[in-house]
């Protein structure tokens, strides 16, 4: 019997999702579906539960339902108590598992398709919210030299900064705080793309030979990535590299097998041209 995956979103039509994970099957001659499915903005939990009922083996959750799926799970990883939300629901054991793939494909982005050892960098984290919040802890673990996180809100960054003391030292504030300082990755996980506004940050922030990373994707560059580029930013890059490698770590999870990324970013960046 063929197994059931999907991917729960509202609204969810727009996912690329069910795309890269019918890659991944085949790329790792595994058996299964994947489907996006729609959940009701106050019916997640019954949708997720309907899913499990009918035989579902295991989720992929996005927006606006990540903090939602955390509270459904019986057991999660140590990664996803740290993010406070779940994006990969696994239905195979006892309960409900929940995990968190996001930090980890960032990492892997960055890493391995860029090519930009995170360690010894200093790095800048832009927003506040769930995506920042979810990838905080798998970038600390890779020694950087420091992270900032700078928020419109500044009050936000410093309370999310205090939630991870325990890891390392982290820096906080508003934009304005970051004046004065030069980093080696500049990462936006806020949502100010979405709208195409630009962010206001001070002149000087990018170090020679840094990265600019926009979690945002789509057809053509970003505000962010316009900003770097103009600010004199080496490297850029959007998010799509994040969104295949955060599903890769899910496909491990569920599957035991990790697909290999970089075909299936390749394959989506060509589409995504077109
Ligand atoms: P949230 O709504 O939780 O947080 C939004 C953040 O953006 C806050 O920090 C908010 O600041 C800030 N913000 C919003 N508008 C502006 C603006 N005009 N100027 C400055 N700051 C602004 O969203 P998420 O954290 O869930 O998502 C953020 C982004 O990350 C989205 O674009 C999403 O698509 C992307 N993402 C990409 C993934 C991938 O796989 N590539 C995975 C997950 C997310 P304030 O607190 O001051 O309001």
């Amino acid at each position: 019997m063929t197994d059931r995956y999907c991917v729960f979103g509202n609204p969810v039509a727009h996912s690329r999702s069910p795309a890269i994970h019918a890659r991944f099957a085949a790329q790792c001659h595994q058996d299964l579906s994947y489907e996006a499915l729609l959940a009701p903005l106050d019916g997640f939990s019954a949708t997720a539960r309907e899913f499990v009922a009918a035989g579902g083996k295991g989720a992929n959750v996005t927006l606006p339902f990540k903090e939602e799926a955390f509270g459904l799970c019986t057991r999660r990883s140590a990664r996803a108590e740290r993010a406070g939300a779940v994006n990969t629901l696994d239905f195979t054991g006892s309960g409900i598992f929940g995990d968190n793939t996001d930090g980890a494909g960032l990492v892997r982005d960055i890493e391995v398709n860029l090519g930009f050892p995170l360690a010894g960098k200093r790095l800048l984290l832009l927003g506040a919210g769930g995506a920042a919040r979810g990838v905080i802890a798998p970038i600390l673990e890779r020694q950087l030299a420091g992270l900032f996180i700078a928020n419109r809100n500044g009050d936000k960054a410093d309370a999310l900064a205090g939630q991870f003391s325990d890891l390392a030292t982290v820096d906080a504030g508003n934009f304005a705080k970051t004046a004065g300082r030069t980093f080696d990755v500049v990462i936006n996980a806020t949502s100010a793309s979405l709208s195409g506004a630009a962010l206001p940050l001070p002149a000087g922030i990018f170090a020679p030979g840094s990265l600019a990373y926009d979690m945002m994707y789509g057809k053509g560059e970003t505000p962010f990535l316009a900003l770097a580029r103009e600010q004199g930013a080496a490297h850029l890059a959007d998010g799509l590299g994040m969104l295949v490698e955060q599903a890769a770590e899910a496909f491990l999870v569920w599957r035991g097998v990790r697909p290999d990324g970089a075909p299936v970013l390749a394959a989506l960046r060509e589409q995504l041209a077109a």
